[in-house]
């Protein structure tokens, strides 16, 4: 039969607790909802590493990504405030070294997230383009008559801008799939799949003109899109805006580099603790699931972390990799953890464990 083999790169902190824990999940579905079978691979890298090291994303890891994954999960990574001599962050290397050009981050509402009574159903997929922008760090600083002032470049490409909107309309059909394996209970969004494309051309036409231009152009170019995909579109200011306001009126959205990266921490706070939010690292061969938190050194080596997005983004990669039907036992399974709520870590107001809150979306599945 197949085999699904996973890189576990657990890094830093409670990267160390989280991704063994979902490991252990992966581990417990059933054979007749996951039909490959699960390899898994021990990767190093982190900061730790590199203080013994001096690399903190050794190329042994790379290699064994490339030649031996099919995808791989990443914990979190401890990076220093200072500039560190030697230094990189590993999951910035892992990103560009695999071509990961889009960081896709779902926002579902739970019961432990509408703590607040209106129930509010968010179910929305930020797909941020991860290759240029503002990000390609391209400033300078100078100095007239006037004073000081400083200049950073923006690159939009056609090709960037291109492969992220191919993507984000293959997800928002991808996830209508899903939809149709999910009871009408459980589906949040009723409609047909919608992209929200993202920008600010009424300002920056050049730029986020050929942004805009290019990603409609994948659309209209594509009879299937056409015919199964909703398209709108949202300047980035009325997107937040209508995101607190209306979060279930998104479904899929599209962002260049520094509006995503915005526009997904926002949304993170429309449902509750980091410990809850998952992501991924897209590319054309390779998905790198990724809890959305820090390393937490503040509660590491406690067992109290809160495993729930690493378990979802284990989720994700089982979703990007083929395996819908598995992914969806692990969403559902967490969602009736969550419901049931006697099972919840401090950060969640509860006081179980890592151990327990793995045991009981174990005993879900
Ligand atoms: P953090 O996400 O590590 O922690 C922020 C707060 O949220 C802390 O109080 C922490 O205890 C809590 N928290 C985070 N994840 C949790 C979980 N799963 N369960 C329960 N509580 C959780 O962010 P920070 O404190 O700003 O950064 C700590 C370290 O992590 C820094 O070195 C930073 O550079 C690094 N960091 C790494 C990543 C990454 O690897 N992608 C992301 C953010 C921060
Ligand atoms: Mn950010």
């Amino acid at each position: 039969g197949k085999t699904l083999t996973v890189g576990l790169i657990p890094a830093d902190g409670i990267g160390r607790e989280v991704i063994p824990a979902a490991r252990q999940v992966l581990e417990a579905l059933p054979s007749d909802i996951m039909p490959a079978r699960l390899r898994f691979e021990n990767l190093n890298a982190g900061f730790e590493y590199f203080q013994k090291h001096g690399v903190a994303l050794p190329e042994e890891t790379l290699v064994a990504l490339k030649s031996e994954c099919d995808g791989a999960l990443f914990g979190a990574v401890s990076s220093p405030s200072h500039k560190v001599a030697g230094y990189s962050s590993p999951i910035v290397g892992l990103r560009k070294q695999m071509d990961l050009y889009a960081n896709v981050r779902p926002v579902i509402s739970s019961e432990a997230s509408t703590a607040s009574g209106k129930k509010r159903a968010i179910d929305m997929l930020i797909i941020r383009e991860n290759t240029e922008c503002l990000y390609i760090k391209d400033e300078k600083q100078y100095e007239d008559a006037g004073g000081k002032y400083a200049i950073a470049k923006r690159r939009i490409s056609e090709h960037a801008s291109q492969r992220i909107g191919d993507m984000a309309f293959s997800m928002a059909l991808q996830r209508d799939g899903m939809r149709q394996l999910a009871t009408a209970a459980e589906r949040t969004w009723s409609g047909r799949p919608k992209v929200t494309i993202v920008h600010k051309s009424n300002v920056l036409s050049v730029t986020d003109g050929l942004w805009r231009e290019t990603v409609r152009g994948v659309y209209e170019g594509n009879e299937k899109y056409r015919s199964r995909v909703d398209v709108e579109e949202q300047l980035v200011d009325s997107m937040v805006y209508r995101m607190f306001r209306e979060p279930e009126a998104f479904d899929v959205v599209v962002a260049p580099n520094m509006y995503g990266d915005i526009i997904s921490d926002g949304a993170a706070a429309l449902v509750g603790s980091l410990g809850l939010v998952p992501s991924a690292n897209v590319g054309d061969n390779f998905v790198v699931g990724e809890p959305v938190h820090g390393s937490a050194p503040d509660i590491a080596g406690k067992n109290i972390a809160n495993p729930i997005a690493a378990i979802r983004s284990a989720a994700m990669l089982l979703e990007r990799t083929g395996y819908d039907a598995a992914a969806l036992a692990i969403y559902r399974a967490v969602d009736r953890v969550l419901a049931d709520g006697t099972i919840r870590t401090p950060d969640l107001g509860g006081s179980s464990t890592t151990t327990e809150v793995v045991d009981a979306v174990c005993k879900q599945l």
